[in-house]
Order: C-alpha cells, then structure tokens, then sequence
C-alpha cells in the first residue's frame, strides 16, 4: 500500500495541508484562512488557538478527504510563518495572550534603544540578523513587559515561548515536546549560529529567562509522534523548517550558491551559502538553512517589499487590469518600456538600498507613454529589484550564481520570468512543483523517516517545468540598467525632509 508524506504549512493568512506522494508528486490539499487582528496601528496579532485549531483541522481533512487511513501517513513535516511569538503556560497549555506576528512594529522602540547602546554589531555577530521588531526576541520582551502575570510565571518555570511550529509540536504532542528547529530559532535573535546555542548574553541583555525556551533540534529527525487522538494513530513528527528555508530546500538548492526567489505579495530571495555564515556588508540577513544530521547548512536572505504587490497596486488602485494575472496581455502589447521606470519604493526601499525616505516614482513619461508600458515597467520594477538583491549576495558571499529557481503567485507569469532572465543574464527556472515550501517540509521528513533514501534520490525526482533563458543584447540591457539605477536615485530620500 503506498504511503504518503503530510506537509503543514503554517502561513500567515491560512494553514494548508498538502500530501504528498513518493514522487513528490501532490495528492490532495486542504487549505483553511484563520483570522487576522488588528488592534492598533502597527499590531498584527493571531489567535494561537485558532492557528492551532484550523491546522489540525486541515491535517485531518486532507487525510480523510483523500480516504487514506493514518497508517498510510509515514512521516510529518511542519513549515511555518517565522518569528510569530507565541507564549504559553505550560501547566494549561493555554496562551497568555495572543500570539504577535513578524509583521507587528509595536516593538521598534525597543529596537531603537537596542541600536543606540550600541548592541547592533554584537547581536549581528552572533544571529547573523538586523536589529529589527521583525524577530521574536522583542516581542518576547513586550510580552514579559506588558502581560500581567508572565514575569513571575517566567520565574517560576511555568511559562513557555514557540514560534509556530514550536506551538504546534507543543499541541500534536500534547505538551510532550517543547522543541524548535535551526532554522526558526535562528530568527529569534536570541540563538548564535555559530555555537547554535541559545546566546546567555543576549538573554541577558533583553531580560529573558532562559527557562521559556524550545529545545533546538535539527530540521530533519524522529522528533516525536503526534498523540493518538489526532489521527487515531501515532504519526512521526519529522521534520521542521521555517517557511523560506523549506521553500529553498523544497526547490532542491542544496549546494552553495543556488539561489531562489518566491514571488509572492513581496519578493523572498534566499541563497544556500553551503556550511559558513556570511557576514553581510549590505544588511542582508545570514541565517542557518536546515542542520541535517550534524551538517548544518546556512544561508543568505534578502527581501523586496514590493512584489506581487506592485501589480495589486495597478489592478486596485489604477485600475489598469481587472486581476493580476492579466498583467502578462497588457504589459506584451509593447515591445519594451517606451522609457518609463517604476520605482516600487511604496513603503521604501529593502536592500541593497535600505531608505525608509524614498517613495514610489513613475518616471519616464512622454506623449506617447500608454497603459502597456506602465504595466511592463511594473513587472520591470519586480525583476529589476531581483536583480539587485541577488547581485547583492553574490557579493556578499564571493559566489557567482549560474542559475535563479523560482516559485510564488507571480513565477506563473512568463513575461516576468523572461524579464528577469534578460535582467540577470541568468538562467531561471521554474519547478513543476511551484509549492516549494511545503515540499521542504514534505522532503525534510521524509528523508528522516527513510521514505526517501537521500538528498540525490530527491535531486533526481526534481523536474523543471520550464527554463527562461537570456535573450537580450547584454550591451542593450547594461544600458537599461544603469537607466534604472538612475530612477532609483530620483526616487530615495524623497520624503526625508516632510
Ligand atoms: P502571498 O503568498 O504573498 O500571499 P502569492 O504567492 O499567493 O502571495 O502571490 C500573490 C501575488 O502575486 C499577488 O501580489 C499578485 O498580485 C501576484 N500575481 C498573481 N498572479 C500574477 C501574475 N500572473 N502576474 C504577476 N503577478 C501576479
């Protein structure tokens, strides 16, 4: 009887539950949203139990709906939202409040203040991170702050921090497991990942107890299995990875070097940098990728704010196109830009720029400027800010890319594929898997469990839908960089004096 691998992918907005089969193939799917609170300006919360209660939920759906018995689940691999701070007393299991999400700034004071006593190169030493609201540690702070009662339950020994998945072993497991990965750990700011050790010192400086935290396993093993009441059998919990990381393992850019990129609402470029941090001269982000037995990979991370995001940008607030995909028609009624740049600096601008101050900027415009080639300097402004995320790491990590993976609502798009191709003189390719991050997570698992053998029998099972190669006159296109560089610059510090 054929056996399957459940992967559950713990997202911001919803929880899915894929399963998939021996060779990587998709079998069945159960997808449910969860709600989204926001209390304040800036706050961004979850229900720990409604997180908890819709995973299980779509674990037990995409089972029965595929009427399979559990025996045939031979593994479990959890991906999840990262740096989501969850705190709980671990007498009741109950959450002390709800849970603070990666995307919630209440924290930055604290951040701010971290900056200004000059802590900043310190944690970036030891957590290959930016001082940021974005990780978990200050939020763990706000909580002890703010809750009534955790502090002293902290002393005591009573309280616990997760992030998702750390939550939801915790619920599988009916308390039996309080443990995390590499990967989500190191988006604490509490974890060195070089020692891969929770860092005292940083405890310390933020007031911590140690006592709250997960045990720090590797990405793949025979955690524990879920309680009997769940499935009405014991299933393996196998593997871990936070969500980018399982999408880089899901696209199989496993040796150093390999690079994808998720177009989603934002762009997530990550790059395998093999078995050493880079420290980065451009605030990029050095994270561990997974620790595979006692091999532990890490990584180089880069995001753009605006992705997917530009093109909802013309659809709902110009009105150019009536949804997103329809981009494609509009933007290939023209043979190029007639001229025109976007910078999608609508919330400012990520790396390699790093300016809060510069804002979005249309430029270019003449006469005969028309709809089209707005539409292609919106997908020009996703592939263009790729580019210089990518190069970036190149940079910082002396590696010369051969070829861009991708995935993400917007990889469908062959226009963009081709742009970002031209813009790269790369090679990129898209899986016939697009969903990489649950297939991290799936692979994870089932190489612990040995329903995979090894990393190559999962190399070989890989399969490319479709490559975009360079086409573009490379003279040509440095021409139209060194052009969009131009409209970037126009566009930083634009409000820096309002
Ligand atoms: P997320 O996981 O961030 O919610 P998805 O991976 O689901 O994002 O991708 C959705 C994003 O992709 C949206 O911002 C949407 O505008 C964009 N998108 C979807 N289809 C296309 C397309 N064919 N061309 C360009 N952008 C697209």
């Amino acid at each position: 009887m054929e056996k399957y691998i459940l992967s559950l992918d713990s997202g911001t907005t919803s929880n899915r539950a894929i399963l998939f089969d021996h060779r990587g193939e998709i079998v069945s799917v159960a997808n449910q949203e969860f709600e989204q609170i926001y209390p304040r300006p800036g706050w961004v919360e979850h229900d720990p139990r409604a997180i908890w209660r819709t995973q299980l939920s779509v674990a037990q759906r995409v089972v029965r709906q595929k009427g399979i018995a559990a025996e045939r689940v031979a593994a479990i691999g959890i991906t999840n939202q990262r740096e989501t701070t969850v705190l709980w007393n671990r007498d009741t299991g109950e959450p002390v409040c709800n849970a603070i999400v990666w995307q919630d700034r209440r924290t930055s004071g604290i951040c701010d203040k971290l900056v200004k006593k000059g802590h900043a190169p310190l944690i970036a030493a030891k957590t290959g991170l930016v001082v940021d609201a974005y990780f978990s540690a200050t939020k763990i702070k706000w909580i002890l702050d703010h809750v009534a009662g955790t502090r002293k339950l902290a002393e005591e020994g009573k309280l616990a921090f997760g992030t998702v998945d750390t939550w939801l072993i915790w619920n599988f497991t009916k308390g039996a497991l309080h443990i995390t990965d590499v990967s989500n750990a190191s988006r604490t700011m509490l974890f060195n990942i070089h020692t891969l050790e929770w860092d005292v010192e940083l405890l310390g400086l933020l007031g911590i107890p140690a006592s709250l935290l997960p045990e720090v396993r590797a990405s793949s093993e025979v955690y524990g299995t879920t309680a009997k009441e769940f499935f009405g059998r014991e299933i393996p919990l196998a593997g871990i990875a936070g969500d980018q990381q399982s999408a880089l393992f899901g696209q199989m850019c496993l040796k150093e070097g390999m690079v994808k990129n998720t177009y989603g609402t934002g762009c997530f470029v990550m790059m395998n940098t093999g078995g050493k941090p880079i420290a980065s001269k451009h605030n990029l982000l050095s994270t561990i990728a997974w620790k595979i037995g006692e091999e532990v990979t890490y990584a180089i991370e880069g995001s753009i704010f605006m992705g997917g995001a530009t093109i909802q940008w013309l659809r709902d607030q110009l009105g150019l196109i009536r949804k997103a995909p329809d981009i494609e028609e509009l933007a290939a009624q023209v043979e190029d830009n007639g001229g025109v740049y976007l910078v999608p600096g609508f919330v400012g601008l990520g790396a390699p720029h790093w300016d809060p101050y510069a804002t979005g900027m249309l430029i270019g415009l003449t006469r005969g400027v028309g709809k089209s080639h707005i539409a292609r300097a919106a997908l020009e402004s996703i592939a263009y800010s790729s580019m210089e995320v990518i190069g970036t790491m190149a940079e910082d990590a002396g590696i010369a890319v051969a070829e861009l993976r991708v995935d993400g609502g917007a990889s469908v798009n062959n226009l963009l594929m081709q742009i970002q191709a031209d813009t790269i003189f790369r090679t990129v390719v898209r899986p016939r898997i697009t969903e990489t991050t649950a297939l991290g997570a799936a692979y994870l698992a089932g190489l612990a469990t040995g329903y995979w053998e090894s990393t190559e029998e999962l190399e070989r099972q890989w399969q490319v839908e479709r490559a975009f190669y360079p086409v573009v006159d490379h003279a040509e296109m440095e021409k139209q960089i060194a052009l969009w560089k131009r409209a970037v610059e126009r566009a930083m510090k634009w409000n820096a004096e309002s």
